[in-house]
């Protein structure tokens, strides 16, 4: 994971940072609020954890600005233990979960593990479907009309490819990039080949195709 931990008390944060470290999590640190914002607006961490008691702005203000500014980076709030108060502020302000201090180290990797969990659920959908194709991602299956579709792995990220862009244009170079990464031939028809095998397994015997070309540019999926 790549973490983000924003703490003031320098002792605390190092400690932090060695554990995750330890880990196997890649960690950046923030001492004050402004710092911690600045930085959380990148928006490339995975779970943000944020002190409340903070010099400058405080931890509930930087969520709150996190937020508004759709950061949605999943933020773990510390909190002294007993600050009900603070507990409720931060969850209103858009935290996702809190850990009042002192705390045990195991815990606060249990409580991030849950919490990077949650978003890589909320943001993955487990299926994808377009008029009567179905792809189930966490099965690894493609269905059309109810009937099970045989993919290898290539046919199935291609098409998952074309139908998370559904009704868009993906040019030849976009899909190779993307199936075969950059070290590609430029003029490979390997493409093409796996289109139309592709069509053959999704769209023959169906008279809606849904995989279209646009001839000289790219493909597309949808009606
Ligand atoms: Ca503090």
């Amino acid at each position: 994971m790549y973490v983000l931990v924003v703490e003031d008390e320098r002792r605390l944060a190092q400690l932090i940072r060695r554990v995750l470290e330890e880990e196997g999590h890649t960690v950046d640190l923030a001492y004050d609020g402004e710092e911690g914002l600045a930085m959380g607006m990148e928006s490339s961490h995975d779970v943000i954890v944020l002190d409340i008691l903070l010099p400058g702005i405080n931890g509930i203000e930087v969520c709150q600005a996190l937020r508004k500014n759709r950061v949605d980076t999943p933020i773990l709030l510390l909190t002294a233990l007993d600050d009900v108060q603070d507990r409720v502020r931060g969850l209103d302000a858009g935290a996702d979960d809190y850990l009042g201090k002192p705390f045990a180290f195991q815990e606060l990797l249990a409580r991030m593990r849950a919490l990077s969990r949650r978003r890589v659920q909320a943001r993955e959908p487990d299926r994808l479907q377009s008029a009567d194709l179905v792809l189930d991602l966490n099965r690894r299956r493609a269905e059309r009309a109810g009937r099970l579709i045989e993919l290898s792995p290539k046919e199935f990220a291609l098409l998952e490819f074309l139908m998370r862009n559904e009704g868009r244009v993906i040019t030849r170079t976009q899909i190779l990039d993307h199936l075969w990464g950059y070290d590609h031939t430029p003029d490979s028809n390997l493409v093409d080949v796996y289109v139309s095998y592709l069509r053959r397994k999704v769209d023959k015997g169906h008279a809606d195709k849904l995989i279209g070309t646009i001839r000289g540019v790219g493909y597309f999926l949808g009606r």
